[in-house]
This record gives C-alpha cells, structure tokens and sequence, in this order.
C-alpha cells in the first residue's frame, strides 16, 4: 500500500485574498489535493487549482487521470477550473463527480462558468476527456480507496467527502454550519466551553479520520453576526474533532477578513479548547503549499 499524501492548494474561503497580510495560510480559495493508493483526487477547484494544474503537469507529462470532486458550485469552489491546465489538453481524464444518479449539473455548471459573457474559452474546447461519475447510496466503485460523501447545512447544500484506503482515512468538509447542527443548542449557549455535541451521523461519518480538514471560518464573536451564511466556528470544528476521535484536525476555509496573526489567534484558541476537554488532537490552520504525508 502506498503512502496517502494531502497538499493544500487553496485554503481560503468566500474570495482570494492575495496580499502580504495573508501570505502565510495563503489567498487562493478551496483546492486540497489527495493522493491514496496511487489515484489523484482534487478537492474543490477554487483559484488554489490553478497551481495544482501546473505541478500536474510537470509531474505527468505523459498524460493523467483525476478525480474531481466540488463540495458545491460556489464560486470559491470552481473559479480555478477554466484555469486548469490539464482540462486542456487531450492526454488527461477528468472525472468530476454527481451524488445525484444520472445528473450532470456539476459539469453543467462548469460549462456555464465558462460561457462567453464569463470567460473568453468555452467548455467544449477543454481537450481533455471529462466525464461525471456518481456516488451510489454516498459511495463511488473506485479500485482500492473508499470515497463516501455526506451532504452537509449550507445555503444550497454541500458534501463532505471522506477517503479510506490501507489503514488511512482523510475527511475533506467544508462549507458546513455544523452550528446549526448542535444537539444541545441551550447548553452551548449557556457556557460556550460546553463539548458541542455533534449530529451523530456527522460524528460517524468523520470517526477516526488521520486528518479532518473542516470549515472553521469564524470566530465564536463573529458567527453571532454571521447565522445563515453557511459556515462554522472554529470552535464547533475543534468539539466535532473530539468527539469524532480525530487525530489531527486542519481548520480551513479562512476568513477572507482574517490576517495571518488572526488566523493564528484563532487556531490558538482551537488548541486551547481542545485541551479543556482533555483530548490530544493536534489541531493547525491549512497553510497553502503545506503537504502532510500519511
Ligand atoms: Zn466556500
Ligand atoms: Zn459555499
């Protein structure tokens, strides 16, 4: 079995945010790639995609074969796509992939970023074979990794991905306001250092994972001005992990509001929290350009 490898490509979230106060975690939005039992799997195709497309293509000049998986059609989740290199040449295969049986709405709306009003190169002139699979019962027929998806609260819905293979698990979740989502509201609200007891099917879903990369976008202060919009506190990540028995735990999705050193204030909080409930996850900011080996 071959070793799992995650490199973050892009790990902001709603807009890039370029600039030298972000340079640090980075200002490409949502592109996290996977690599498990020798298939290449893309998280997302925000701007961090673009990049991506480029290393790809110098690490397989012969040709590839990707799994592309979009959490949901936000903008910061496929803006890096018409920038993709590998979508334009014949060589590669594309796969992107539908929960729904026989939908193809992903690649429909790929096709509609890339209309001329949007963008001067169209869809059908991508070289590259790209074909839409489906999930069955949450579940894709890959040879040798498990890919489960799990639909999750945000405005139009979204999926959390999970990637199992020789001992190794790896969740891919953003994009979810697990806040709306807490089994004891009052108790959290009455004493915000309270374990935020998670939806069990979530806390299934995520069990055990080496590493949960999860929508932490805000802070416990700003979600009160921010219900509704789709995404967690960081804290609320930080009692998912726990519970779940995670064992590191990336916080992603980034504010585009938060600099470098809020970004860091924010994880120093995530690790303070986890250890009032007594638990040794490790818990760090997605940082782009990081890769963590399995
Ligand atoms: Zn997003
Ligand atoms: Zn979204």
């Amino acid at each position: 079995m071959s070793e799992t490898f995650v490199r973050f490509w892009g790990t902001r979230g709603s807009i890039p945010t370029p600039g030298h106060k972000t340079r640090r975690y980075g200002g490409n939005t949502s592109c996290v790639e996977v690599r498990m039992n020798d298939l290449l799997f893309v998280c997302d195709g925000g701007t961090g995609l673009r990049e991506l497309g480029l290393e790809l293509q110098e690490r397989a000049p012969e040709g590839l074969e990707a799994h592309l998986l979009f959490s949901h059609m936000h903008w910061d989740h496929i803006q890096g796509f018409p920038f993709f290199v590998p979508a334009y040449a014949e060589k590669n295969k594309l796969n992107v992939y539908e929960v729904t049986p026989g939908e193809t709405r992903v690649q429909r709306l790929l096709h509609h970023q890339m209309q001329s009003e949007y963008f001067p190169i169209s869809f059908s002139d991508l070289g590259a074979s790209i074909d839409a699979g489906h999930f069955t019962d949450g579940e894709l027929a890959l040879p040798g990794v498990r890919v489960r998806c799990l639909e999750q609260p945000h405005p139009g819905r979204s999926f959390a991905f999970s990637f199992e293979a020789g001992g190794r698990k790896i969740v891919y979740a953003t994009d979810s306001e697990l806040d709306l989502t807490l089994q004891n509201p009052e108790q959290a609200k009455r004493d915000p250092r309270a374990l935020r007891v998670m939806p069990q099917q979530l806390v299934d879903f995520v069990s055990g994972a080496d590493l949960l990369i999860a929508d932490g976008q805000y802070t416990d202060a700003e979600y009160v001005q921010r219900v509704g919009w789709g995404h967690a506190t960081a804290s609320s990540v930080v009692d998912l992990a726990v519970q779940a028995r995670v064992k590191q735990c990336a916080v992603f999705h980034h504010d585009p509001m938060h600099s470098d050193e809020v970004v860091d204030a924010k994880i120093q909080s995530c690790r303070e929290r986890a250890q009032n409930h007594r638990s040794d996850l490790i818990v760090f900011g997605a940082r782009e350009g990081v890769e963590l080996k399995f």
